[in-house]
């Protein structure tokens, strides 16, 4: 048994915010009340400290198979723990993708060792192939949780409609990475400092918000569900309340790195700033904030991508690969950049970080009451915390190292185990 003492339980799905015990056992929480004592259990001072319900992130990259001098389960596994993260959902972009149910068993094998959930995608066509559509009922029956070709947006309007018409048929739901290639410059690249710093022409804004009212408007027309994934631009915001008030089923997600930072982190940072899509303006990220405010986004989620240091650290920064380390960052992000800066409250935050990614894809967790999972993180949210280059992942691509941010994790807590411990 596991004694969790005077901490600040919050709990955005009930509303609790009180100072009170959580007694666990058996991978349940058995009991939450303001005294409780237990002979013989293990006891956690959680005085002065926040008890979440542990994070839910939906877009993590884990490189395995196939580019796992990157990550693999196991590291990004240890990485979501040490973020305060209990149960994630991989992408499919793997090598190979996992477009098949024998790709996808291997990979949920592998995920089924570690001490947290560990989810997955499977992609929305074959090989990424934009054309032919995967299994989606045989893969759904396999395990996945959901479809998306994140990376590799749809070009195919056709595709994108038999898409969402499958998933409706099958009571799940596709997510989208709206950038479309056709209006698009170099990735990783805001268009504006592209052009101004260097002289080239970068990732559009018309690209993302173009492709995805696109898509919105089919999910409209077929009253599909699709998901949004980490929308960047103003007008995206717009487009997606734009769908939301017509009746469409769209839900959006941000990443941590677009609600915090501006395209001039290039500057000083190089190559661990660049992603896709691209941290974008000023005016872009307080849009995005003003959509997690208002409710149009309702998911954090981190878009996780480890890359090794030699392919970040190349002459030629546009030949790096897109992406950053995340997990580890996300929630300090979030009470940096959100709560402490006014924006959110902190169970605001916490909600787009468990609940609602939870509720998204049904998952059994996400929240915290009596007989529900003991998936639990446990963090001071005052602390300062300067950011190094020790990551539990295998990579080490975060543009925030040398920042000092607010918050630390103290303990994850996963099935009434403790997997993190700071
Ligand atoms: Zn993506």
């Amino acid at each position: 048994m596991l004694l969790i003492k005077n901490g600040r339980v919050m709990d955005p799905k009930s509303g609790l915010d009180q100072v009170c015990d959580v007694l666990v056992q058996d991978g349940k929480i058995i009991k939450i009340a303001p005294e409780i004592t237990e002979e013989g259990a293990e006891i956690i001072d959680a005085s002065g400290l926040v008890v979440a319900p542990g994070l839910v992130d939906i877009h993590v990259h884990f490189r395995e198979p196939g580019q796992t001098h990157k990550e693999d389960i196991h590291t990004g596994a240890l990485a979501a723990a040490a973020g305060g993260f209990t149960t994630v959902v991989m992408m499919a972009n793997t090598s190979p993708t996992i477009s098949d149910v024998e790709t996808l068993q291997e990979v949920l094998q592998s995920a089924a060792k570690e001490k947290i959930h560990v989810k997955t995608v499977a992609t929305i066509t074959k090989n990424f192939n934009g054309q032919d559509l995967t299994d989606f009922e045989a893969l759904l029956e396999a395990g996945a949780v959901g479809f998306s070709d994140d990376g590799i947006p749809l070009e195919s309007s056709k595709i994108v409609k038999e898409a969402m018409e499958e998933a409706k048929k099958l009571n799940t739901f596709i997510s989208l990475h709206e950038e479309d290639p056709g209006l698009n410059g170099v990735l990783g690249f805001n268009e504006n400092i592209a052009k101004e710093h260097f002289h080239i022409c970068g990732a559009t804004g018309v690209a993302e918000y173009a492709m995805m009212a696109r898509d919105v408007m089919i999910a409209y027309a077929t009253k599909a569900h699709v998901h949004i994934q980490h929308l960047s631009k103003e007008e995206s915001v717009k487009v997606v309340e734009f769908a939301q008030r017509l009746g469409a089923q769209v839900t959006a997600e941000v990443a941590p790195q677009h609600f915090s930072k501006t395209e001039a982190l290039l500057l000083t940072q190089g190559s661990n700033a660049k992603m896709n899509p691209p941290l974008r303006l000023e005016s872009d990220r307080r849009a995005v904030i003003e959509g997690l405010k208002s409710g149009v986004i309702t998911v954090i989620a981190t878009d996780h991508a480890p890359h090794h240091a030699d392919e970040k650290n190349v002459e030629d920064i546009t030949k790096a690969p897109s992406g950053m380390t995340g997990l580890e960052t996300s929630l300090s992000l979030g009470l940096t950049y959100l709560v402490e800066a006014g924006e959110l409250s902190l169970m605001e935050l916490l909600e787009k970080m468990t609940y609602n990614p939870s509720k998204l894809y049904n998952f059994e967790t996400g929240y915290l009451a009596e007989n529900g999972p003991a998936d639990i993180t446990i963090f001071d949210a005052k602390a300062d915390r300067l950011v190094d280059s020790h990551f539990a992942s295998k990579a080490a691509n975060s543009p925030f190292i040398g920042e000092t941010l607010k918050g630390q994790v103290k303990y994850t807590i996963c099935k009434g185990q403790i997997v993190y411990q700071a």
